[in-house]
């Protein structure tokens, strides 16, 4: 959500800010712009659309071609609607400063009502406070721009990262992270600051994260972190991502290529996990709270499935948003968070509550060197790589694949249990699922003739059924509801008619009979059954409108390849329809703010 970049280098800064926000795009964002210091004076270009479209402005206007000190941003609005005049950066009355912002100044209003009388203000944004804030502090200060920024920031309540420049002080970048994503990249001359590691993959590998609460001051030969009067001493560290995993390689969408990646990533995460098995100690608890957002909430439900049946542990799920406002008492407590970006606004105040509460962090995430890993007593990583496409895919099956195996931890088998065997032969069939693409593609074009559609499954595809719910949403904007099957005589049933196209996740398991019940009463109606099914199985789901098959495996494990089936008829739908699958309407990636 949202993206900062800044740039501070005796080279040509220019050449390297454009790909660089490029990289921050599958965030999500409606908005661009950019801002250089040049000749003492501060020019800003900025656009509501796409960086093509801030790269056409810039060509048409006067921005330089060269400068040593940039900073750039895509915008996801959250006060104010996306526009030119919106977009960041934000400068001052004199035009000496520019801003750029991600998250939510809370107290905004209340500095704006403050400043509007001897303030020129050009957009609706909270943001635009920071920058009359700052030119305010100078002028009532000594002057000096350092402590002008880190006064402003201290009169700045919510969660917010900050990066601004000033003819006052050229060649520096100021930065401030509150509970937002910021890192500095170390380049070979100079430094960078961005809003999260994939964006620097391919411009370096030595990072130096920031933490909550800091001030960074960035300068073509050397940085500073201080934390109130502290100064910080932080060494660089060393990130290990493959550029190549963060391109195309021929796919259509990057979508596509991160499903098509997940045999490959369900390997990947399971030796990362085994390779780990012995050192793993879990310190003691009475219960396990997991918590997490969207996709990863999904995964946490099944985490809780394979917990309980599994290590017979006492589980509960909450969506962080949810959990973070609950007055529960954390004592003796587990909390296993699951981020993708380790970045999550909710997720990260949800744990810090429960730490303040005496929990013990187990962090399921991607990106290592993320603010949740740094939290967490324990990190479980994802081994994924770069997720690139909005709609999390082969992150999802890399948490449930260190959930499953977390299960077998925490109920003590051993790594060389029959259950790791099975999970061991998953990514060949994942494999085989993908290579029949084709056959889903076609219900997929079918699918997307709907405008509303059910997923039903029950106990562990129940959870599938809400992921598949949710990819459809996502990028083919078709409403989409997932219940538990047996739920649908209390109520859902009054929805089926011809028009609702209702998709069985019923793989061959416990409660596939009473699946079958289900869906002879949505046929019954009238409504078009896409039964989702163990091969073989197709004879047993007669009155089905279409039949999807996937290869056999342990019921328990049957998620690992019912998820792809639903993952493709999304993918399938949203480009028969020609949407822009990677960057979905109104959707961002990592979701930094609250
Ligand atoms: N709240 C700011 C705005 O609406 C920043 C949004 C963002 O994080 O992009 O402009």
């Amino acid at each position: 959500m949202c993206g900062i970049v800044g740039i501070t280098t005796n080279g040509n800064a220019i050449e390297i800010l454009f790909p660089t926000l490029q990289r921050l795009e599958y965030r999500g964002y409606d908005s661009a712009g950019v801002a250089v210091l040049a000749d003492g004076n501060i020019k800003i270009v900025k656009k509501q659309g796409k960086i093509s479209d801030l790269i056409s402005e810039v060509a048409k206007s006067n921005f330089p071609r060269y400068a040593k000190v940039v900073i750039g941003h895509t915008r996801w609005a959250t006060h104010g609607a996306p526009s030119d005049e919106n977009a960041h950066p934000h400068s001052d009355c004199k035009s000496k400063i520019a801003v750029v912002h991600n998250g939510i100044i809370e107290n905004y209003l209340e500095l704006k009502r403050r400043l509007i009388p001897k303030h020129n203000f050009r957009s609706e944004t909270d943001t635009e406070v920071i920058a009359h804030l700052i030119e305010e502090n100078l002028e009532l200060g000594s002057g000096d721009f350092e402590s002008a920024f880190l006064n402003s920031v201290s009169q700045l309540e919510g969660a917010f990262a900050i990066a601004a420049i000033t003819s006052y002080a050229s060649g520096k970048i100021m930065c401030a992270r509150r509970k937002a994503p910021l890192v500095i990249g170390m380049l070979n001359s100079g430094f960078v600051v961005s809003s999260d590691v994939p964006s620097l993959i391919p411009i370096t590998d030595k990072i130096v994260p920031l933490e909550d609460g800091e001030i960074a001051i960035i300068e073509p030969n050397n940085f500073t972190i201080r934390k109130g009067e502290v100064l910080v001493k932080r060494e660089a560290v060393s990130i290990a991502l493959d550029v190549q995993k963060a391109e195309k390689g021929g796919y259509k969408y990057f979508m596509q290529k991160e499903i098509f990646e997940q045999p490959k990533v369900v390997e990947d995460t399971i030796s990362a996990f085994l390779s780990q098995w012995d050192e793993i100690a879990f310190p003691p608890y009475k219960k396990i709270i997991v918590t997490a957002c969207g996709t990863s909430y999904h995964a946490g439900l099944l985490g809780k499935l394979w917990l309980e049946t599994i290590a017979k542990e006492n589980v509960e799920v909450d969506y962080a948003s949810e959990l973070r406002y609950k007055d529960k008492d954390f004592s003796d407590s587990l909390v296993v968070a699951i981020s993708q970006s380790g970045e999550t606004a909710d997720t990260l105040e949800s744990v810090r509550i429960a730490k303040e509460g005496g929990a013990k962090l187990v962090a399921v995430v991607n990106i290592l060197g993320s603010t949740l890993s740094r939290e967490a007593d324990i990190v479980l990583h994802t081994n994924a790589g770069p997720e690139i496409g909005v709609a999390a895919t082969k992150t999802f099956i890399s948490q449930l694949t260190v959930l499953f195996l977390l299960s077998l931890k925490l109920g003590g088998l051993r790594k060389d249990s029959h259950l790791v065997s099975e999970l061991r032969r998953i990514s060949e069939k994942i494999d085989k699922v993908l290579r029949k693409a084709d056959s889903i593609e076609s219900v997929a074009k079918e699918v997307a003739e709907f405008r509303n559609a059910l997923y039903l499954g029950r106990w562990v595809s129940f959870p599938v059924s809400l992921e598949g719910a949710l990819k459809l949403k996502e990028i083919a904007y078709i409403h989409a509801e997932a219940y538990p099957s047996g739920e649908m005589k209390h109520g859902p049933l009054a929805l089926v008619s011809p028009e609702m196209v209702a998709v069985f996740v019923m793989p061959k398991d416990r409660v596939f009979k009473k699946n079958i019940s289900n869906l002879k009463e949505v046929t019954a109606r009238g409504g078009k059954a896409i039964s989702v099914v163990t091969e073989g199985m197709d004879k047993e789901v007669e009155g089905s409108w279409r039949v999807l098959q996937t290869p056999e495996t342990l019921e328990i494990l049957t998620p690992f390849v019912t998820t792809p089936v639903l993952q493709l008829l999304a993918y399938y739908a949203a480009d028969y329809l020609g949407y822009n699958i990677d960057q979905p309407r109104n959707l961002a990636k990592s979701v930094t703010v609250e």
